[in-house]
């Protein structure tokens, strides 16, 4: 349910009707837009049906959102999303988290190495695997936590945000301490525990979306975290599933402005992990930006034939340089910025 407040409704108003929300036994999340001001009335469905909202002053109208997806939609809030992750880099509502490094963190000069690389290139946030999610158990799993020290040493050492991966909700505790932004992983999108735990803290959480998941499934795993207090959630499409074997997988770039219709929350599309290819990488990048994304993710290697997870995919830091030059004039043509981070 959403509800629309009178204009010029005033704080003490405000209060009183959070207050009442609150004693129907219901949550409340507040968007103040330009236009008004609204507030998502979220609970138990039966309690939000028979709740007399629309007896509180100051109420004008309250909306039934008939999607399941409530928090994540336009309808509580026309305007696009848009926040920090670290070092003054915003993403969303025109400004582009442009995310790149390794697949994995394989030791700290390799990671610094790639670092500089993509820095120098333009990449505002850097990426790097603690926690990998490896199809088979004799696969290189991470380093664990020596590698998020490495992120974070490399991320401050170079004013850098960084994002890594997030497998379980009892490494949100030791992963929070380390990242700028949690990463969940495709495998983990319907990992109901975790985004919850996620969703507890307040760091910006980069959504992978899952291999066989719907737009709607994706947005509803978003709303899990947005429920549980997080506003900053960063939808990202990394292929899906098909019956062609051509691709690592199908890139469904169409997802980008049908998200955007649906959802004010940013996404950011992976061409790495949708093509697998790196060949198939420049291309989808500049029409990932012409399609509206709020950033691109890519995974670079100085040496991809040594590289211990997804070599085969990376870009050499030359390579990734030329693309971003590419993306840096679409984004330039489309009206987007691409803010260099600084110091915190
Ligand atoms: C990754 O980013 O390295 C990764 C494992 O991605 P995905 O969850 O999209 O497969
Ligand atoms: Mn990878």
């Amino acid at each position: 349910m959403i509800i629309v407040l009178k204009p010029g409704c005033s704080e003490e108003q405000i209060s009183h009707i959070l207050a009442k929300i609150e004693e129907f036994g219901l949550r409340h999340e507040v968007s103040r837009g330009v236009k008004r001001t609204l507030i998502g009335v979220i609970g138990e469905e039966d309690l939000v049906r028979n709740a007399p909202l629309k007896a509180i002053p100051g109420v004008e109208e309250v909306m039934t959102v008939l999607k399941p997806f409530k928090l994540a939609s336009r309808e509580f809030q026309e305007e696009d999303s848009a926040f920090d992750v670290g070092c003054g880099v915003t993403v969303g509502g025109g400004s582009l988290g442009m995310i790149a490094g390794p697949c994995a963190i394989e030791g700290e000069d390799v990671l610094l190495e790639i670092a500089r690389s993509v820095k120098a290139a333009g990449a505002n946030i850097l990426r790097g695997g603690a926690f990998k999610p490896r199809t088979s158990p004799y696969s290189y799993q991470g380093l664990g936590e020596e590698g998020l020290k490495i992120l974070r040493r490399v991320g401050d050492e170079l004013q850098m945000p960084v994002v890594t991966e997030v497998m379980d909700p009892r490494q949100v505790e030791l992963i929070d301490k380390y990242t700028d932004i949690f990463q969940i992983g495709a495998r983990n999108m319907q990992n109901f525990n975790l985004l919850t735990e996620v969703g507890h803290t307040n760091r910006p959480v980069l959504l992978k979306r899952g291999m066989s998941a719907t737009v709607q499934d994706l947005l509803m795993s978003a709303e899990y975290i947005l429920a549980n207090g997080n506003k900053r959630v960063i939808l990202c499409e990394r292929g899906i599933k098909s019956f062609d074997s051509s691709t690592r997988n199908l890139l469904d770039l169409a997802m980008v402005p049908n998200v955007k219709g649906l959802s004010h929350l940013p996404v950011i599309v992976d061409p790495s992990h949708a093509t697998g290819r790196p060949e198939l990488i420049p291309p989808m990048s500049l029409a990932a930006i012409a399609a509206g994304a709020d950033g691109v993710h890519i995974e670079v290697h100085c040496r991809p034939e040594e590289a211990m997870s997804d070599g085969q995919q990376a870009l050499l830091p030359n390579q990734y340089a030329d693309v971003m030059q590419g993306m840096m004039q679409v984004a330039q043509m489309f009206k987007r910025t691409i803010p260099k981070p600084s110091k915190n």
